[in-house]
C-alpha cells in the first residue's frame, strides 16, 4: 500500500534505503519507498517452481515482495529465512555465525532431509572423520561412504554489488522446503545436506542498496552509466573496511571471512560454490577453470570438475543460455572461495552471473539484462549443481577422503614438517601458526627443546607437520614456491613481448613466511619431541586475555624497556592513544647486561603517573611482553638512556587520506592495519577536505595509493610542505609515492623509472628493418610484476626497520621502480637485493629483473624538522603482508621522532 493506493506486485517497486548505523551497532534506519508506475513484467520474472508444501512462506508472505521484484535488504534476506527454518523446522536450520565489522548478522541455512537431523549428531561425527581419516580401516571407510551425507556449500554474493545471487539463494531455499514431492529436490535432500549461505558481505549490500536508492527515480533506469547502478567511491564491492573478501581465505584478516571459515571447517563440505557477477555484457561462467591450475589439485578433482561443468554446460544448452569456460579465472591462487575449498580436498568453483547491477539493465548489444534473468540463471546453475553431488554422491566422498589420505601419504616423504621458532619476533610467529590452525591446518607445539636437521629448537617451536589431511594446504601457504605451469609461462613470455597484458589474475608467491617476515625450517626426517595440539580459536585470543593482568609493573628506578617487536608496537599504539608518555631508542645499547636494539621503548619512572604504570603494565601483560625493569642506567656500551638519541615519541593523532583519488583498497588496508590490527585510532579525512583540515593537530599523515595531482597541489600542497617542515611526517607508497617524487610535486627526490633501452644501431639506408626494435616504443613503463615477492635489504640501524632484521621479503606488484636517494637528500632505509639474490618466489621475468636491484624500496627523506618516508610498494597487501605491515607501524608510531 503506498499513497493509499493498493498496487500489484509487478507494478510497485519498492526501493528502500538502509541507513547502516555506528559500526558494531547493526542498527538499521527508517526507509523510504519510490512508487513505480510502470515496471514492465518481463523485468520481474519469477520462475514457476512446483510448491508442494504451502506451510513454507513465500518471500513475498514474510517482507512483502517477491525475490525478483525488489533488491532484498540484508535484514530482510535474514528473516525470511529465520521465517522458513520456523515452517520446516524438519528439514531446516538457520545457523548464525557471526556477525559482520558493522554488525550484521552472517548466517546460513542448513537444508536437508529429516532422516540426516535425526542422526544429528552421527552425521557431524562421520563428516569430521571423512576429514581426517587417520586410522580408518577399510570397512570404516565403506560404511562412511555409504551412509554420509554429500554437502554442498552454496556461498552468495561475497561482492556487495553483485546483486542477483541473493535473489536466486532465496529462491534456492524456498524452492528447497516447498517442494519437498519434486524428485530433484527429493534426491537433493535424501542424499546431501545443502548449506546456503546468502550474503557474504553484507555490509557491502547495504552500501549498494544505500547508493542504488539515492540514484534511483520513479522507474529503473537501464543505462549502464545511471547513478543508481554507478555508485561513487568506494563503490560497494568491498567490506567496511573496504577489502575484497574474494582473496581474504587463508589470510582471514576481515571478520566476515574468519567466522565463515570456522561454520564451514565444522561441516567439511565437498562441493562449495562461490557465486558471483561480472560485467553485464557477459554471460555466464562456470569451470571448469582456466590455466595455470594449482600444482595441488588432483587428477580426480580436475575430472568431477569436468563432470559438473559438464552437467550445467548442458542445462544452459537446453535452454539456449550463452555461457563459457576456461577463458578467464584461473584456480592458482588459494585466497578464494572457490580455491581455498579446493586445497582442502572439496570441489571449489566460482560461478559468474552477468551483473545487471539493479533491476534492469541495457547491454552494450542493446538487450535488456533484468535482476529475474541473472537470479534465474543462478538458481538453476546451484540446482543442477546440487542435483549434481547428490548424484555422485558416493564418488565425491571416496574423491574427498582419498584426497586427504593421500595428502597425509605424501607428507610421509620430503619435507615432513615445518618448523616456525619463537625467532625474533615470538607474538607474531606465534599469531602465524594461530593463523594456520584456524585454517583447518594441525599445528602442534613443542613443550620441550629438541634438535633436527642439525640444529637446536627451543621448546614453544610451531610445528607443522606435513602428513595430516590438510598437508596440501600447507604446502600450498609454507612452501616457497608454488610452481606454475610451463607451458602456460612460455605462453605469457610470448604475449609479453607483443606487449599483451600477462593473463595472470592474481599473485604469483604468497608464501606465508616470506609474507610474515617469519623463520619457517623445513624438515625432512621424522620428528621425535613431546607437542601440543593448537587450537583452531587461538588466533582470537590475545597472549594474556583471560588471565589476570598485574596491577603494576615491577619497581624500577629508571623504568622499563620494551624491545621493539609487532607486540610492543602494540603496546605502544594503545599506551599512546591512553596519553602515556614513551621513549625511543635512535641507537642500539646494552645495559645490566642485556643487550637492546634500535626502537626499543623506554616508559621512564620519572615520567609516569600511577595509572599510568596500571594501564602500561595491563597493556602489556594483555600482548604479552615483559617490560624489564632498569634499576642501575648505566650503560654497558651503545647510546645512554638520557641521549639525545632516546627520543620523546609525539603521540599526535594520525590522519588517513580517505575518497577520490585513494585507491580504495590501499586505504582500506591502511586503515584496517592501523585500527584493528594495531589498535590505533586515525582520523579518515577525505583527500578533498584535507585543504580545511587543521593539520597542526596532526603528526603523521598516511597517504595511501593513488594520484593525487588535482587534488593536493598549490596552496594545499605548500601548506602540507609548510606542516612536514614544522615536524610532521608524510607517508607514501605505491603510487603516492611516483605522485609524491612527480617533478611538479617535488616532496620527494626519487624519480620513477622508465624501461631502460638500448638504443638500436642506426640503420644503414636501404638494409631492412628489425620489425621488433622497429615496433617497440621508445618510452615505456618499466616490466610489470604480477604479484612477486622479492628481497629488500634493510638498513638495520634504522628505527624504520626497528624488529625487521637486515632483510625482508617484500610483495611486489607493478612497474614501479624508484632510483634510490643520493646521500644528501635523505636515507634508502630499504633497497631491493642485487639481481642474483633478488627474487624470492613468483613469477619475474628475466628483463624485469636487472633494473629492479638495488632500486629504492624504503626511503625516509628529511625536511625541514620533518620527514617524507615513501614505499615502493603498498606495505598493507590485503592486510596480511605481517612483514611489511611492521615498517609500516615503524613509519607510524617511531619514525616521528627521528
Ligand atoms: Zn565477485
Amino acid at each position: 500500500m503506498l499513497n493509499g493506493r493498493r498496487c500489484g506486485p509487478l507494478t510497485c517497486l519498492l526501493l528502500t534505503v538502509l541507513f547502516p548505523g555506528p559500526p558494531g551497532l547493526g542498527a538499521e534506519g527508517g526507509q523510504f519507498t519510490l512508487h513505480t508506475p510502470d515496471v514492465p513484467s518481463a523485468l520481474v520474472t519469477s520462475p514457476a517452481l512446483p510448491v508442494s508444501d504451502p506451510n513454507v512462506p513465500t518471500l513475498r508472505q514474510v517482507v512483502g515482495h517477491g525475490p525478483t521484484e525488489r533488491l532484498t535488504r540484508p535484514s530482510e534476506v535474514v528473516r525470511y529465512l529465520e521465517a522458513l527454518a520456523e515452517a520446516a523446522p524438519d528439514r531446516a536450520r538457520l545457523i548464525r555465525y557471526g556477525r559482520s565489522w558493522q554488525g550484521r548478522p552472517l548466517v546460513m541455512l542448513a537444508v536437508a532431509d529429516p532422516h540426516w537431523w535425526e542422526r544429528g549428531e552421527e552425521v557431524m561425527e562421520g563428516l569430521a572423520r571423512l576429514a581426517d581419516p587417520r586410522g580408518l580401516t577399510p570397512s570404516d571407510v565403506d560404511d562412511l561412504v555409504a551412509e554420509m551425507p554429500v554437502v554442498t556449500a552454496l556461498l552468495h554474493a561475497v561482492h556487495g554489488n553483485e546483486v542477483t545471487p541473493v535473489a536466486s539463494a532465496l529462491m534456492l531455499a524456498h524452492h528447497l522446503l516447498a517442494a519437498p514431492d519434486d524428485p530433484d529436490v527429493a534426491r537433493i535432500l535424501r542424499e546431501s545436506v545443502v548449506l546456503i549461505d546468502p550474503l557474504q558481505n553484507p555490509d557491502g549490500r547495504a552500501r549498494f542498496l544505500a547508493e542504488n536508492a539515492l540514484g534511483v527515480g520513479p522507474a529503473p533506469d537501464s543505462d549502464p552509466l545511471a547513478a543508481e547502478r554507478d555508485h561513487p567511491w568506494p563503490g560497494s564491492r568491498s567490506n567496511h573496511y573496504l577489502f575484497d573478501l574474494n582473496r581474504d581465505w587463508f589470510g582471514l584478516t576481515q571478520i566476515e571471512t574468519r567466522e565463515r571459515v570456522r561454520e564451514l571447517l565444522r561441516w567439511n563440505p565437498h562441493v562449495v560454490v562461490d557465486l558471483h557477477e561480472m560485467g553485464s555484457n557477459s554471460t555466464y561462467y562456470f569451470p571448469p577453470s582456466a590455466a595455470p591450475g594449482s600444482p595441488h589439485t588432483t587428477a580426480t578433482q580436475d575430472t568431477l570438475f569436468a563432470l559438473f561443468g559438464r552437467e550445467n554446460a548442458q542445462l544452459f544448452d537446453e535452454r539456449g543460455w550463452p555461457y563459457f569456460i576456461r577463458e578467464i579465472f584461473d584456480g592458482t591462487y588459494p585466497g578464494y572461495g572457490a580455491t581455498w575449498p579446493t586445497a582442502h580436498g572439496a570441489l571449489g568453483k566460482t560461478f559468474e552471473q552477468a551483473s545487471p547491477r539493479g533491476m534492469v539493465v541495457e547491454r552494450d548489444d542493446g538487450a535488456l539484462l533484468s535482476y529475474g534473468d541473472g537470479a534465474e540463471r543462478n538458481l538453476q546453475a546451484a540446482l543442477r549443481t546440487a542435483l549434481t553431488a547428490a548424484e555422485n554422491r558416493e564418488r565425491i566422498l571416496r574423491s574427498y577422503l582419498e584426497f586427504r589420505q593421500s595428502a597425509i601419504r605424501e607428507g610421509e616423504t620430503d619435507v615432513r614438517a615445518y618448523l616456525l621458532p619463537p625467532g625474533r619476533d615470538p607474538g607474531l610467529t606465534r599469531r602465524l601458526a594461530a593463523l594456520l590452525a584456524a585454517n583447518g591446518i594441525q599445528v602442534d607445539r613443542a613443550t620441550e627443546s629438541f634438535s633436527a636437521a642439525d640444529r637446536d629448537f627451543p621448546e614453544g617451536t610451531w610445528i607443522v607437520p606435513l602428513d595430516q589431511p590438510a598437508g596440501r594446504l600447507v604446502r600450498n601457504l609454507l612452501d616457497p614456491e608454488t610452481p606454475m605451469d610451463p607451458d602456460f609461462l612460455e605462453l605469457q613470455e610470448e604475449r609479453r613481448a607483443q606487449r599483451l597484458p600477462a593473463q595472470i589474475y592474481d599473485l604469483t608467491a604468497w608464501s606465508l613466511p616470506y609474507l610474515w617476515n617469519v623463520e619457517s625450517v623445513a624438515i625432512r626426517s621424522p620428528l621425535a619431541v613431546r607437542t601440543d595440539r593448537v587450537s583452531p580459536d587461538l588466533l582470537d585470543q590475545a597472549p594474556g586475555a583471560g588471565t589476570a593482568f598485574p596491577t603494576d609493573l615491577p619497581p624500577a628506578r629508571v623504568g622499563w624497556l620494551l624491545p621493539w617487536s609487532s607486540d610492543v608496537a602494540m603496546v605502544t599504539a594503545g599506551a599512546l592513544s591512553a596519553g602515556i608518555p614513551l621513549n625511543a631508542a635512535g641507537g642500539s645499547f646494552a645495559v645490566q647486561g642485556r643487550d637492546f636494539g634500535v626502537g626499543t621503548i623506554l616508559a621512564r619512572a620519572a615520567e609516569l603517573s600511577g595509572d599510568d604504570r596500571r594501564e602500561l603494565a595491563r597493556l602489556a601483560h594483555h600482548h604479552g611482553v615483559e617490560p624489564m625493569a632498569v634499576g642501575d642506567g648505566f650503560v654497558d656500551r651503545g647510546i645512554s638512556l638520557g641521549s639525545n638519541q632516546m627520543r620523546r615519541l609525539p603521540g599526535g593523532r594520525v590522519l588517513l587520506l580517505w575518497d577520490e583519488p585513494s585507491s580504495s583498497q590501499s586505504a582500506g588496508w591502511a586503515r584496517w592495519v592501523l585500527e584493528q590490527r594495531y589498535g590505533l585510532p586515525v582520523s579518515v579525512v577525505r583527500a578533498g577536505s584535507l585543504g580545511r583540515a587543521q593539520l597542526s593537530r596532526y603528526s603523521v599523515i598516511v597517504v595511501p595509493q593513488g594520484n593525487f595531482r588535482g587534488t593536493l597541489d598549490g596552496p594545499l600542497l605548500d601548506r602540507l610542505r609548510h606542516w612536514i617542515r614544522d615536524g610532521g611526517t608524510l607517508i607514501t607508497m605505491g603510487e603516492s609515492t611516483r605522485w609524491a617524487a612527480s617533478e611538479d610535486v617535488g616532496l620527494l627526490a626519487t624519480r620513477a623509472e622508465s624501461r631502460d633501452r638500448v638504443s638500436p644501431p642506426a640503420t644503414e639506408p636501404g638494409t631492412p628493418i628489425d620489425l621488433l626494435e622497429a615496433v617497440t616504443p621508445e618510452r615505456e613503463p618499466p616490466e610489470s610484476i604480477s604479484g612477486a615477492l622479492l628481497r629488500v635489504h634493510l638498513d638495520a640501524g634504522e628505527v624504520l626497520a626497528a624488529g625487521a632484521g637486515t632483510e625482508i621479503p617484500v610483495l611486489v606488484s607493478g612497474n614501479r621502480i624508484f632510483s634510490p636517494l643520493r646521500l644528501n637528500e635523505g636515507r634508502n632505509v630499504g633497497v631491493y637485493a642485487p639481481l642474483d639474490e633478488l627474487v624470492l618466489s613468483g613469477v619475474v621475468w628475466d628483463e624485469a629483473r636487472p633494473q629492479r636491484a638495488s632500486k629504492a624500496f624504503l626511503m625516509r627523506q628529511p625536511l625541514g624538522r620533518g620527514r617524507i618516508i615513501a614505499f615502493a610498494e603498498d606495505p598493507n597487501f590485503r592486510g596480511y603482508a605481517e612483514g611489511t605491515q611492521l615498517l609500516f607501524m615503524n613509519a607510524v608510531l617511531l619514525a616521528p621522532a627521528f
